[in-house]
């Protein structure tokens, strides 16, 4: 693994903004509020040719365990946990202030390789703050300006020896872990689900509200598999919020569908496939993704055979586009059925990523093609020639017909429901490309 660092401070000293300046895109929130950044957030930092992983954290305050504030110090414990370093950010422009100084003397207690960088330091500004720094006992602080970019030389020279002493960087990028999203309507327990998959409360639920707005990315290993879940407090419709928080909250959202190779779509079984809860799973579908239906809250339902198979009907019947879907039903609550979660996700994943030698599926092409012929075109016969995976994630074909305009929809249908069944891809959505002409890959 490449290195990690977390980035630790009081509020507002700037963790957010530096964090979005190191990942790059927006990935996490930034707002001029104290104490807005109230989650862990992750993400890939990169400083000229330096990667590594970056925790964004929640402010240390100092505070008793049972408040919001000494949640998050348990939080921020936890990253520390996983980092080979802290970035311990404070104002230059308001100088050392006393929690400050309180949540140096953490990290000292936990023994992490502290790195203090001075922010809001921009065209020379916060000398004072860097002068009162030194007294933290952390050596030379770096001035850097999070917002502006600068200092960024400085931070990559005091990052670079962990890289050195880290083993070997992975393939970074999408392919290296199971990105795996959990969407559905407010309430109906993902973030309960959340922790319970992880198992230890790193997504804080609870009366406070509007904590899980934000898209908060959570990197754990199941069976030897990196897999990255994101909590996206569900897709929110654009329409219905109007602070400028809801309408970050709601393109997080639809941004981490786009990333998931995986979307676990919550319902709740009480009152299940709703109309609202149709439209997320065929925009999951729409999207490309791999589909498993969560029905939670399954300790609430009596008439559990009956519920399930109304269920099972409804997918069948509404969603079309991807067949045999594999539906999971648990209670986040108390955990039972949670243990079968993970499998279906996994599964899911592999056959999303499944590819089918050619000759199977020319084999396969010919005979649907004998078993049910296409229709005539203008008094010909259309001619299936050739078949084709072109890509994975999801299963793409590309089939080259006589006169593809011509191919009427029910018989695509035919062939994309015949590829699913033979080929075992279920609870994926297939896409079948239609082509002119021979196929451009055999000889003369
Ligand atoms: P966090 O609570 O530590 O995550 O802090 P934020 O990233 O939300 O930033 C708090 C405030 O400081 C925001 O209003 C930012 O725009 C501002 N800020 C962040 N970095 C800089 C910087 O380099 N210079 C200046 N002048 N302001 C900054
Ligand atoms: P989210 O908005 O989808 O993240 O939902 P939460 O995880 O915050 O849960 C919403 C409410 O449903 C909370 O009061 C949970 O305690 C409750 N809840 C979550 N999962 C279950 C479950 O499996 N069974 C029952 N009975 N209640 C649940």
């Amino acid at each position: 693994m490449a290195f990690t660092v977390a980035i630790v401070g009081r509020p507002n000293v700037g963790k957010s903004t530096l964090f979005n300046r190191l990942v790059g895109r927006r990935a996490a929130l930034v707002a001029p509020t104290p104490g807005v950044t109230r989650d862990r957030r992750e993400g890939w930092a990169r400083i000229g040719p330096l990667r590594f992983r970056v925790i964004d954290t929640a402010g240390l305050e100092e505070a008793a365990p049972e408040t919001l504030a000494g949640r998050m110090m348990a939080q921020t414990e936890q990253a520390l946990a996983e980092a080979d370093a802290a970035l311990l950010l404070i104002d230059g422009r308001s100088g050392v202030t006393p929690a400050d100084t309180f949540f140096a003397n953490q990290l000292r207690r936990l023994q992490v390789p502290v790195i203090l960088a001075v922010n809001k330091c921009e065209g020379g500004a916060g000398e004072g703050g860097i002068a009162d720094s030194h007294a933290l006992g952390f050596g030379q602080p770096i001035p850097i300006s999070a917002e502006h970019g600068e200092g960024l030389g400085d931070l990559y020279d005091a990052l670079s020896p962990f890289e050195a002493a880290a083993p070997a960087a992975p393939a970074l990028g999408a392919d290296a872990v199971l990105r795996l999203a959990i969407v559905g309507r407010p309430n109906v327990g993902k973030s309960t689900l959340l922790n319970r998959l992880v198992g230890e409360v790193r997504v804080i639920t609870g009366a406070e509200p509007g904590l899980t707005r934000d898209a908060i990315a959570v990197r754990w290993s199941y069976r030897d598999r990196a897999v990255e879940l994101v909590d996206t407090a569900g897709l929110r419709r654009a329409a219905r919020t109007t602070a400028p928080l809801d309408k970050l909250s709601s393109r997080d959202a639809q941004r981490a569908l786009g990333q998931a190779a995986v979307v676990l779509v919550v319902l709740d079984a009480a009152e299940p496939l709703g109309r609202q809860d149709m439209a997320i799973a065929a925009r999951v579908a729409d999207e490309g993704r791999a589909l498993v239906i969560l029905l939670n809250k399954w300790d609430l339902v009596r008439e559990r055979k009956d519920t399930r198979a109304a269920v099972e009907q409804r997918l069948e019947a509404t969603l079309a586009q991807v067949k045999g879907i594999r539906l999971v039903t648990c209670s986040g609550l108390t955990g039972a059925g949670a243990g079968g979660i993970m499998p279906a996700v996994l599964d899911a994943y592999d056959t999303w990523n499944r590819r089918v030698p050619t000759a199977q599926l020319n084999r396969w092409l010919a005979e649907a093609a004998d078993h049910h012929p296409p229709p005539l075109a203008a008094g010909r016969r259309l001619k299936l020639r050739y078949i084709t995976q072109v890509k994975a994630r999801p299963p793409t074909f590309a089939l080259f017909v006589s006169r593809p305009q011509a191919l009427p929809e029910s018989y695509r249908r035919y062939l994309v429901n015949g590829i699913g069944a033979e080929f075992g891809l279920a609870g994926v959505p297939i896409r079948l490309l239609l082509r002119a002409g021979k196929n451009p890959y055999a000889p003369g």
